[in-house]
């Protein structure tokens, strides 16, 4: 049985009381396009915005409707008037929405509380990189650089155990040492820690005193002194045999009582397998969805190939296989040993089903994984688009090219798991973003200038489709960025004006002669042309033949613009023509723009023509007729 992924986006609502905090706060739905909007009934707007929802009386009405329905709130409202609104209406941070507050100009967004479980730390973020603004954010955690405790495991999918998260909360928050006992689930968390941090991870030889634990185990915690909290990564596997009609309080008393035996956690299970002829039992479907479990059936062939403690003649009599429960744990856990052997309950019904339990080596995630393609734009941080500035902050990990992580790793959220790998390992790296992406985490791969643009976007989806992807899970979006060949023109001015097009030079993965034609075909065609990857320092021919080209197709005084690291703090630009142009000035870093037949150079810029006809000052200035006035303004 399939059970749904669950896409991790939460119901936001936006509340803006005033006619200015709803001009900001629609700014901020174009980044959360999911967001209801609420305003003060009274408020009279010139324009109608679509969707709005109107509260009458005080804000309190609005609060009073939304608490129960969404995960976050954000008020366009000053922190001490939104203090006032909720308090009465704050209960748990295990149950309450997460709160932000954002001042009416946009320039402050406030993590107001729910910060962890509420989420509205990521909020915050995600909003502050909407507007292009530093959010502000309280926790300890966060300043610390260190990940809240209490939502460590969501990425993963992990559950919730019991324990005293407040005393385990304020230790780390008072940087007291933190024992961590981990004995299954990812490790990926620990990969990101700051150097300094509270965690000791083998307590044994007690050179530190620890005064709280953090338990991430497929196990229940024995209590001890210390104040201690559960995480659970969804590592166990149940195999169920039953016979036909069985209840479905057999079962989980069955399951139940084999989890306590062994001092398993409820909270560990993965989910449920059994045997192909299974697929219709009532009990075993209804049991699955009860937990929101997913359902793992299997032929006889594959249990009876699975070596297990506790074969039976008489099952394989009767289903020709010699175990279900214990075969079908290992084959959903994909290991050769049990947790749990064979149990055998009956009910009072006297309807037996049999419980065996097998440990998987890597947690099941109910959470439906997310691929964020992003370009990051040329280099500084005043290009990055806000949604892909949001989309980084989003994301559980980032991975990218060295460089390129570097540039951006102000923006991310200090707990982050942050990949960087060197140039070379686009496919590498692709694999890893899918890997991730399919244990369900929120994954942001990033390139330069625009991540289908010569990126990783294309390398990712091609992958994904070989390897039989539905289009859905993983869920990709891909975030555009200012590609080089922008970047470049908005330097020198209006060089792309006209069609134009990008040839890279790179023959690694293009052979020659196709480079070669496609340099032949733009030159005889008078485009303009953005020449990527023009040189590195084994592939030194190919700009001089591309030079070559062009100076065959056109005039030696076309204006050629050469520039080097665009938008980063080495930045260089020149304007030349193609016949003194020095072809070897050009590196990896750099991209090569050649005008067409009519742009010229003013000054240190390159102006292409577009058309218009342009009279002399004074006379009717500027007019253009009609039909290209709609077609092209
Ligand atoms: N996805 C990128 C292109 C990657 S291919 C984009 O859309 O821009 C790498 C090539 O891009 C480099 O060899 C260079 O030609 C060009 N490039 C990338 N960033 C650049 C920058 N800041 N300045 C100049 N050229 C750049």
């Amino acid at each position: 049985m399939e059970i749904p992924l669950n896409r991790q986006s939460p119901s936001i609502a936006l509340v803006a009381p005033t006619k200015t905090g709803l001009a900001l706060s629609q700014l901020i739905r174009a980044g959360l396009p999911d967001a209801s909007l609420w305003t003060k009934a009274s408020e009279s707007l010139s324009t109608p915005v679509p969707e709005l929802q109107a509260y009458r009386e005080g804000l309190s009405e609005a609060i009073s409707i939304l608490w129960p329905q969404v995960d976050n709130i954000i008020f366009v409202l000053t922190v001490g008037a939104v203090v006032r609104a909720i308090a009465p209406f704050l209960k748990d941070k295990a149950t309450d929405p997460g709160i932000v507050a954002v001042n009416e100009a946009g320039t402050q967004v406030v993590s107001v509380c729910g910060g962890h479980i509420g989420g509205a730390d990521a909020l915050a973020r995600q909003v502050a990189a909407i507007l292009g603004v530093e959010p502000v954010i309280t926790s300890a955690s966060a300043a610390r650089g260190l990940p809240g405790i209490d939502v460590l495991g969501e990425p993963f999918g992990w559950r919730r155990g019991s324990g005293d998260w407040t005393a385990v909360a304020s230790a780390i928050a008072q940087a007291h040492p933190i024992e961590v006992i981990q004995t299954c689930g990812s490790s990926l968390w620990q990969r990101q820690l700051p150097e300094v941090h509270p965690f000791v991870w083998d307590s044994s030889g007690k050179e530190q005193e620890t005064i709280a634990r953090i338990w991430i185990s497929e196990r229940e915690f024995e209590p001890v002194e210390q104040p201690t909290i559960g995480w659970h990564p969804r590592s166990l596997w149940v195999g169920i045999g039953c016979e036909r009609g069985v209840s479905i309080e057999t079962l989980e008393r069955g399951i139940r009582a084999s989890l306590q035996k062994h001092n398993l956690a409820w909270e560990a299970i993965a989910g449920l397998a059994s045997i192909a002829l299974k697929r219709d039992e009532t009990a075993l479907l209804a049991l699955a969805e009860r937990y929101e479990w997913p359902l793992q059936f299997y032929e006889t062939e594959i249990l009876a190939s699975q070596a297990v403690p506790n074969p039976s003649e008489a099952v394989n009599r009767e289903v020709n296989t010699p175990s279900v429960a214990e075969a079908a744990a290992l084959a959903a856990a994909e290991t050769k040993a049990l947790v749990v052997e064979k149990q055998i309950l009956r009910g009072e019904d006297g309807k037996a089903c049999t419980v065996a339990i097998a440990l998987a080596k890597t947690e099941y995630s109910s959470r439906c994984g997310q691929l964020n393609l992003v370009g990051i734009g040329p280099g500084s941080l005043a290009q990055i688009t806000p949604a892909a500035r949001a989309a980084l902050t989003q994301s559980d990990v980032v991975i990218g090219y060295q460089l390129y992580v570097d540039l951006v790793r102000t923006l991310l959220p200090s707990a982050q798991i942050v990949e960087a790998s060197p140039i070379t390992q686009e496919v590498q790296r692709a694999q890893r973003a899918i890997a991730l992406a399919n244990r369900g985490l929120t994954v942001a791969v990033i390139s330069s200038g625009d991540c289908g643009i010569y990126g990783m976007a294309g390398l990712i989806l091609e992958a994904l489709a070989r390897d039989g992807w539905d289009g859905k899970i993983p869920h990709v979006e891909v975030f555009p960025g200012v590609t080089a060949l922008q970047a470049v023109a908005a330097k020198v001015g209006a060089p792309l004006m006209h069609d134009f097009c990008a040839i890279s030079l790179s023959n690694l993965l293009t052979p020659w002669p196709v480079i070669k034609k496609r340099l032949e075909a733009a030159a005889t065609a008078d485009f303009v042309v953005a020449l990527y990857n023009p040189r590195s320092r084994t592939r030194l021919e190919g700009i001089h033949i591309a030079r070559q080209i062009f100076l065959q197709h056109r005039s030696p005084s076309t204006p050629v613009a050469i520039a080097k690291s665009v938008y980063r703090p080495d930045e260089s630009i020149q304007v030349t023509t193609l016949v003194e142009w020095n072809v070897e000035t050009a590196d990896m870093l750099t991209t090569i723009a050649i005008g067409n037949s009519t742009s010229f150079v003013r000054g240190d810029l390159i102006i292409t023509p577009r058309g218009y006809v342009l009279t002399e000052p004074n006379a009717n200035s500027g007019h253009i007729n009609r039909a290209d006035a709609e077609l092209n303004l």
